[in-house]
């Protein structure tokens, strides 16, 4: 039970999965307004920067799950690195369906709405875990600039312009939902850069490392035509946010 190995390969020096930079998660947190002790959950955890730097930062515990043994690993190393292995659990396993035990002031799922079958699926599973009054944090992407055709929406790795939302559509989606948006951080180009080009030097290194690996071919595609794949396409059209819900 893992998700495919090359996103542990690309992705295994991220400490964070997303387009959203350190400074703008740690703005996030403050923006929440989250008293000390409020209990978190947040499904799709990754390496678990969100949980570990807002336990540390803001007091907050809590749990993550996540389907990559690799990423929770690193979570769990991260909230030893970081003093707060008595606040944070990281579990290995797959999010889709799961519900806390015990009701949570924030549930999270930053950057993996198909757990859920798309958004409005996974606000309706985080739900399922928060007390009452308690806030949603959704990450999910956005059309910054709409592409003209799907051609260029597949140039985003979206499967057609119906994939996204612009962004005003999005934040009405949710208002459809029942949900009013109470805070929002937007990922800007600079991010996606963190996010995406972070991914070419580890393919580098893993592929000097690894050169009879059975995927170095596709890594060492992905290395050649990342680049300009991400140039033309996702830091053009791609927006990405995290947005606060409370039910209406
Ligand atoms: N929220 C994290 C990770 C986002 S990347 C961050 O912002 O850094 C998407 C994550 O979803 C990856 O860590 C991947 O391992 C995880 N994932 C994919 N499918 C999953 C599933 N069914 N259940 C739990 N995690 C899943």
């Amino acid at each position: 039970m893992d998700i495919p190995r090359i996103f542990t390969v690309t992705e295994s020096a991220h400490r964070i999965h997303n387009p959203i930079t350190p400074d703008k998660l740690a703005t996030l947190g403050a923006a929440l307004r989250l008293e000390p002790g409020t209990r978190v959950l947040d499904l799709a955890s990754g390496s678990g920067e969100m949980l570990c730097t807002w336990a540390r930062d803001l007091g907050v515990v809590g749990t993550g799950v996540d389907l990559s043994a690799l990423f929770t690993e690193h979570a769990r190393l991260r909230a030893e690195e970081l003093g707060v292995t008595g606040q944070v659990t990281f579990i290995h396993g797959d999010a889709a369906g799961y519900v806390s035990g015990e009701k949570v002031g924030l549930a999270a799922c930053v950057g993996a709405t198909w757990i859920g079958g798309g958004v409005a699926g996974t606000i309706d599973l985080l739900a399922q875990s928060l007390q009452s009054g308690g806030i949603i944090l959704i990450g999910e992407p956005f059309w910054r600039q709409m592409p003209p055709t799907d051609a260029v929406a597949a140039g985003c790795l979206a499967t057609s312009i119906a994939d996204f939302l612009t962004l005003p559509d999005l934040l009405a989606s949710f208002g459809h939902l029942g949900y009013d948006v109470v805070e929002m951080v937007l990922a800007d180009q600079d991010g996606w850069d963190r996010y995406e080009a972070a991914k070419w030097l580890t393919m580098r290194r893993w592929l000097e490392a690894n050169p009879d690996d059975e995927l170095a071919a596709e890594v060492r595609a992905q290395l050649t035509s990342e680049p300009e794949r991400y140039a033309t396409y996702t830091r053009e059209y791609l927006g990405w946010g995290v947005f606060a819900l409370m039910r209406q």
